[in-house]
């Protein structure tokens, strides 16, 4: 996957530091210089690649780092804070708690993986002792609610939806309700996508969350959308109140830079990863360790 790409990249300039005798400023540029352009490549946003190449040369000063000192370390440790950083706002908005009724509320476009990711979530949950139930709020997409009945069934999850009621915020609602009064602690609530952000799904969506009152909402990215994500995580955070992000097709072609633009724009943090089509296939998202992989 080109992510491999990106952290090639990356270790190959190290690399090329490491191999010099002596770190001037040269070295330095011309390693902060082939990190960027790695970057960029991997469709991470220039003003973030910008930021980071200037933040890395005010923390390490090559006059002022005494004798004696490993520069490299520095450099490298340098590197890696600031890569951590892009990808680390804090903590979600909200995090659930067991044996409490949280509603959680995914949004994205169409094709993001919404649905199958609403299913991968509860399923995580399920496995560690949550009570998760599912509802499908999405009436836009002809086969949504046959898909997400389909998954819930296969992990034996209670689910709530219609084939003849149109209106999917009075589905949510009612959805919403229901679970709450059964006592489920992770009501999950799958919302419309649509191919563009059109003001209709925005509409659609602050209407369901105006009804359904969640404690997080969280923006599912499709990891190969490329440049494209900064502006879609955007707009997403503009219309409701964005709290975490889940990247989606990680073991696809995906360039991987796009999940730190979408952590750019929404100021919010990556939870989880979804790497492939099955149910299992979702990935705690850690910081430190992807920043490490991508270092080599
Ligand atoms: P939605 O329109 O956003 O609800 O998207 P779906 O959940 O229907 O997913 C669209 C397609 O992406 C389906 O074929 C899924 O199986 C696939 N998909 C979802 N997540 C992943 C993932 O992490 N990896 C891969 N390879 N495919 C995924």
């Amino acid at each position: 996957m080109v992510l491999a790409q990106l952290s090639r990249s990356i270790s190959r300039a190290m690399q090329q530091m490491n191999n010099t005798t002596v770190v001037d400023e040269k070295v330095l540029n011309d390693c902060l210089n082939e990190i960027s352009r790695a970057l960029l490549q991997a469709d991470v946003q220039f003003s973030m690649v910008r930021d980071m190449q200037t933040n890395i040369k005010k923390i390490v000063n090559l006059d002022d780092i005494a004798a004696g000192h490993n520069k490299r370390r520095i450099i490298q440790q340098a590197i890696f804070n600031e890569l951590c950083k892009m990808l680390d706002p804090g903590k979600p908005l909200f995090t659930p708690m067991k044996g409490k009724s949280s509603v959680i509320m995914f949004v994205g476009l169409q094709g993001s993986g919404k649905t199958t990711t609403c299913t991968k979530y509860a399923y995580y949950h399920q496995k560690k002792g949550w009570r998760p139930a599912l509802v499908c709020a999405d009436t836009f997409r002809a086969g949504a609610f046959d898909q997400l009945k389909q998954n819930a069934t296969k992990a034996k999850i209670p689910f709530y939806g219609s084939y003849m009621e149109s209106d999917p915020v009075k589905i949510a609602g009612e959805g919403v309700e229901r679970f709450k009064k059964e006592d489920y602690d992770l009501i999950i609530v799958d919302t419309s996508g649509r191919h563009k952000q059109e003001a209709a799904l925005f509409e659609e969506m602050r209407q369901v969350a105006e009804i359904t009152k969640p404690d997080l909402v969280i923006f599912v990215m499709d990891s190969s959308i490329g440049q494209a994500a900064f502006d879609q995580a955007q707009a997403f955070k503009q219309s409701v109140s964005v709290g975490a992000v889940i990247i989606t097709k990680m073991d696809g072609h995906a360039k991987g830079g796009g999940s730190l633009s979408a952590v750019a724009a929404t100021k919010s943090p990556v939870i989880f990863i979804g790497t492939g089509e099955h149910m299992d296939e979702f990935e705690v998202f850690d910081v430190e360790s992807f920043v490490r992989r991508l270092l080599g």
